[in-house]
């Protein structure tokens, strides 16, 4: 144990003004690196491959050879996996320092009260309208996970929510009604999105490919998803892997309200996201 605190006293009394620099430099680059991949799926693996770095270093400590050994293995392949897991936010990160928009600090879009209204009252009477003409349609609702790469499979509209244009885009035989839309905090982020499809077995026979791939990106995300069923009309409410159907006006208030209202902005509505809704998949009250 003492050999691992040597190195650390030992640079703590050479430290100079250059390591401060060393330092802020480094610290500099990892936030740039965590800002840009915050807004991707990418984060997860990252962290990952930080547990296996802290388990790595654990092992070697305790003097743990064959797993040290084994964990070693896994960092050194994980230089190249690394590339070919980032490789689009590489080229991303790459493209925003060739724009020269690494140091901007945006905060996000905050909606007040009365916008909020609006929206929630914009979306519910979209989905309503889409529901009682049989209109198939996917909203994902951006939540903590980005989406930014999903929004890559489709078309950037980077719009003002409104019924009309959800109803129109939705509307069938148009360029953009195939596929998902991606909302992100008071925008319409993109449209004609492909959504990874699930693999869960449990999928009532019924649900079709638009069902399975609103639960496909719940899966891999914190997003709440709205579907509107072409055959049937029904509304469903996706999230973590659990499709509720049967969603009727009240219902989806409740959840816009969750999603756009500000005081609850941070703490999940319990209502919404536990056991009321953790019924199996595709299950019919
Ligand atoms: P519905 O009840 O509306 O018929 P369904 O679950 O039976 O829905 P399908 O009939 O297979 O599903 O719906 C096909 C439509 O779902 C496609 O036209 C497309 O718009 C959408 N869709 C299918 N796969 C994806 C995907 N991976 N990502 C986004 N949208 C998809
Ligand atoms: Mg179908």
């Amino acid at each position: 144990m003492e050999k691992f605190w040597e190195p650390l006293v030992n640079s703590l009394l050479a430290f100079t003004w250059l390591d401060a620099l060393d330092i802020i430099i480094v610290a500099v680059i990892l936030y740039w690196v965590i800002k840009l991949l915050a807004k991707t799926r990418a984060i997860r693996v990252l962290i990952g491959l930080g547990i296996i770095l802290i388990l790595a270093r654990v092992f070697v400590v305790f003097d743990l050879k064959t797993a040290s050994w084994l964990f070693n293995a896994i960092l050194t392949a994980g230089a190249v996996l690394i590339v070919i897991l980032f490789q689009p936010e590489i080229r991303r990160a790459l493209e925003t320092l060739g724009r020269g928009k690494i140091f901007s600090f945006a905060s996000k879009t905050q909606v007040d009260v009365q916008k909020a209204e609006k929206i929630i009252e914009e979306i519910s009477r979209a989905v309503l309208n889409m529901s009682k003409q049989k209109v198939g349609a996917i909203l994902v609702f951006e939540r903590k996970t980005g989406l930014g790469d999903i929004t890559e499979s489709g078309t950037v509209l980077q719009a003002d929510i409104s019924s009309e244009l959800i109803e129109n885009i939705f509307y069938p035989n148009t360029p953009l009604h195939d596929g998902a839309m991606i909302l992100r905090r008071d925008k319409i982020l993109a449209a004609g999105c492909f959504l990874p499809l699930s693999d869960n077995k449990q999928i009532a026979q019924e649900l079709g490919t638009r069902h399975r791939a609103s639960l496909g990106i719940s899966e891999v995300s914190d997003a709440y998803v709205l579907v509107v069923s072409e055959e049937k009309g029904i509304i469903s409410f996706v999230y973590d892997g659990v499709l509720k159907r049967y969603i009727d006006a009240k219902m989806l208030k409740e959840i816009l309200s969750e999603l756009y209202m500000p005081e609850t902005d941070e703490k999940p509505n319990k209502k919404l996201t536990g056991s009321k809704f953790k019924r199996k998949v595709g299950d019919d009250e």
